[in-house]
């Protein structure tokens, strides 16, 4: 590691915090390998023979390997031309899980970045999961570069990419660039604005090659007036005096365009769009060009908002260095070297080793230690870190992913970010005395790096229960555990996390009344149970009046109430989405207490619940299953038989896009019917949509068979 402090503060208009986003398998590992090996600083062209270069490459692929899985790296690019000519410009790349369950992560990622590059396949178009991420990074208003990468596979076609892009996104996408051949003729790109082509040898290592400036071919002329004049227009369209130039038919100079193009891509009017193939190493240049160029620097984002924890009034904080200290913890990882790193947006002021901070989630200090900077295969260990930086603290103790962290004088909670509910769960077992404490521990730690994994004792079984958002999930998590972790442990078949609801309004009485000797116990209430609509969740209030049951023992009722929805009425699920009424009761001047309500609430609320229309819900995911159109008649008729609605197809090529919400419960072993009904050829997506109301025939049987295995209990 590094150890010297040689950490420059960067202007903010220097930084760039970025994401890669894609669907699993467009190419966001390629591209980022290639971008850290062209941002690499030791690296130079021209010095190393060719030889030398790919046994070079290769062992630092190798260490990229590891450290492409960090959470954030920090690389160097300065363009050679263009609006940030010759200036070096630090881009923190952020890591964005491509995995389809870890939805609550990716959108952890998008909160801490300012503009993302979104990686799609250019046989393939726009998948599905690249839609959710796109839907995702919507919310967070990120701005976008798309990046149409494997131009030089087999069926890579940048128009019908382009076109995608448009519909299924409704991205106001334009071309930047465009390509020089396509499939195995990919040369490389034309930059609409300059109108320069650019071509990257065919080099059959594919590795280290420059590439140089040629004559635009000439049966490419006619497509490069005609884009380019769409991005003119496109351009000019979203600023004043470009429109009035374009209007009266003035020529706008590239510098103009470039600007006015910049301003566009941070107020999402246009996301430019442009093609390559990262393993031919073609068109990255010019992407890291883009990075630079058209997304956005933390002072374009100006401001972000908090509350103050103390006043509870909103707070805005400018994202400068002369604010007071706030950060973000977006990501924690356990380290071999080093143990737990936490990663930490710095959105304002200066974060300082050797200094305290307010961790104002948890309401706690944190002293700061080690500050690193992660290169692509260094660490270096900094004192200070500035405004718009991204960087890792060592050994923070109570810091969770999601926390603020800032300057105890001046508390801020920047807004939390919001994690679905887990759908699914699993009991599991250590298989040794020894594995016993070791499980404990790797659960805690696991749980700490992934907030949609949760750990919950089943007090019946004394059994370790796991939930998440879906199988694959819970087995990647079960797989850490054993490899990273060495924890023997059995794991349970997963069981679909159902939950119960009322949907009618009813009332209850509980009664707790002991009169045994000394002194007795005495709690009654009556309660009302109303619906909510779904996932609202619970409420609770009370309109005794009168002092019939004293102002203290409202929260004991409560407490009960709780505890009894947390178990379940109806099948051990718990109850959610209702409204729960304290609305009369009676107390003892001696005997009553908080224990004693406690129980009377529990019982009135089984009471209610029981004569409020009790039903069971389940997690319906969204779906959509991507098959070669000769299968689509099969899964069609699969899904109809897994209780699917299905919402419809797209064509895409040869490939269908079906989209349905099916329930969870029909969903266990779907990826493997899928392959064997496709040929292998079938890919499914899926993640939490909703929760229903389970077709009584069905949650007849769920109800009976819980019963059932209580009694044998
Ligand atoms: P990720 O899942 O998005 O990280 O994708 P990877 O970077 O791991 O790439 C998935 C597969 O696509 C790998 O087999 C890559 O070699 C391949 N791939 C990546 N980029 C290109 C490209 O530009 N052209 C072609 N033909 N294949 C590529």
């Amino acid at each position: 590691m590094a150890t010297n402090t040689t950490n420059r503060l960067y202007p903010l208009d220097r930084i760039r915090n970025i994401g890669i986003i894609a669907h699993i398998d467009a190419g966001k590992t390629t591209t980022t390998e290639r971008i850290l090996f062209y941002t690499g600083k030791s690296y130079k062209l021209g010095d190393i023979d060719e030889g030398t270069t790919v046994t070079d490459w290769m062992e630092q692929e190798k260490e990229r390997g590891i450290t492409i899985v960090s959470a954030a790296v920090t690389a160097f690019w300065t363009p050679k031309a263009g609006l940030m000519k010759d200036i070096e410009t630090r881009i923190n790349i952020i890591d964005t899980p491509g995995h389809v369950d870890f939805t609550a992560e990716v959108e952890r990622s998008l909160r801490v970045l300012d503009g993302g590059v979104t990686v799609l396949d250019a046989e393939e178009g726009v998948q599905s999961q690249s839609e959710t991420v796109w839907r995702q990074a919507d919310k967070y208003n990120v701005p976008r570069i798309c990046f149409v990468n494997k131009m030089d596979k087999m069926g890579a076609d940048y128009f019908a990419t382009l076109k995608s892009i448009r519909e299924r996104l409704g991205a106001p996408a334009v071309p930047y660039n465009i390509p020089i051949g396509s499939e195995n003729d990919f040369r490389g790109v034309v930059d609409l604005i300059t109108k320069k082509a650019f071509v990257w040898e065919a080099d059959p290592k594919g590795l280290g090659k420059e590439f140089k400036e040629e004559e635009i071919p000439e049966n490419l002329k006619d497509e490069v007036e005609k884009w380019r004049a769409e991005l003119v227009e496109k351009i000019a369209e979203t600023d004043d005096s470009l429109t009035e130039k374009f209007l009266a038919g003035e020529e706008i100079t590239e510098a103009e365009l470039k600007s006015a193009l910049r301003a566009a891509v941070i107020k999402y009017k246009i996301v430019p769009v442009l093609a390559g193939s990262s393993l031919r190493n073609k068109g990255v240049q010019p992407l890291l060009d883009a990075v630079v160029e058209y997304l956005p620097s933390p002072q374009d984002i100006e401001t972000i908002e908090g509350t103050n924890p103390k006043t509870a009034e909103k707070e805005v904080r400018k994202l400068v260095m002369e604010e007071p200290f706030a950060g973000l913890a977006f990501k924690i990882q356990i380290d071999p070297h080093v143990g737990k790193l936490t990663y930490v947006r710095v959105y304002s002021g200066t974060l300082k080793s050797g200094t305290s901070v307010l961790n104002t989630t948890k309401h706690d200090r944190e002293r700061i230690g080690r500050i690193l900077l992660m290169h692509a295969n260094t660490r270096e260990e900094i004192t200070e870190a500035y405004a718009g930086e991204i960087v890792a603290i060592v050994g923070l103790k109570g810091t969770g992913t999601g926390d603020t962290l800032c300057d105890e004088a001046h508390p801020i909670i920047l807004e939390s970010i919001s994690f679905p509910e887990p759908v699914i769960s699993l009991a599991i077992e250590p298989q040794t005395k020894a594995d016993q404490e070791k499980l404990g521990y790797a659960l805690g730690r696991l749980s700490e790096e992934d907030p949609t994994f949760r750990i919950k004792g089943d007090p019946e079984t004394g059994q370790t229960i796991i939930s998440g958002m879906g199988e694959l999930h819970l087995e990647i998590l079960v797989d850490r555990l054993k490899r990273e972790f060495s924890v023997g442990a059995n794991v349970g078949s997963p069981q679909v996390a159902y939950r119960e609801t009322i949907k009618e309004t009813a009332t209850g009485e509980g009664k707790y009344i002991r009169q045994s000797g000394g002194r007795g116990q005495y709690g009654h209430c009556f309660l009302r149970v109303e619906p909510k609509p779904r996932g609202e969740g619970y409420e609770y209030k009370s309109e005794v009046k009168g002092g019939a049951i004293p102002q203290e023992y409202i929260p004991s009722i409560e407490k009960g109430v709780r505890e009894k929805m947390e178990m379940g009425v109806l099948a051990g699920y718990p109850l959610v989405d209702m409204k729960v009424i304290v609305y009369d009761g009676t107390y003892h001047d001696v005997d009553s207490s908080d224990i004693a309500f406690k129980i009377a609430g529990s019982m009135a609320l089984e009471e209610a619940a029981k004569h409020a229309k009790l039903v069971l819900l389940e997690p319906i995911m969204k779906v959509e299953v991507t098959v070669p159109e000769e299968f689509m008649g099969d899964v069609i008729g699969d899904l109809s038989s897994k209780r699917a609605q299905i919402h419809g197809s797209d064509h895409h090529g040869n490939s269908v896009i079906i989209n349905a919400l099916v329930p969870l419960a029909e969903m266990s072993g779907y990826v493997t019917t899928l392959r064997s009904m496709t040929q292998g050829r079938g890919s499914a997506y899926m993640e939490p949509s909703h929760y229903d109301e389970v077709p009584t025939n069905i949650s007849d049987k769920i109800v009976a068979k819980n019963k059932g295995e209580k009694k044998e209990s």
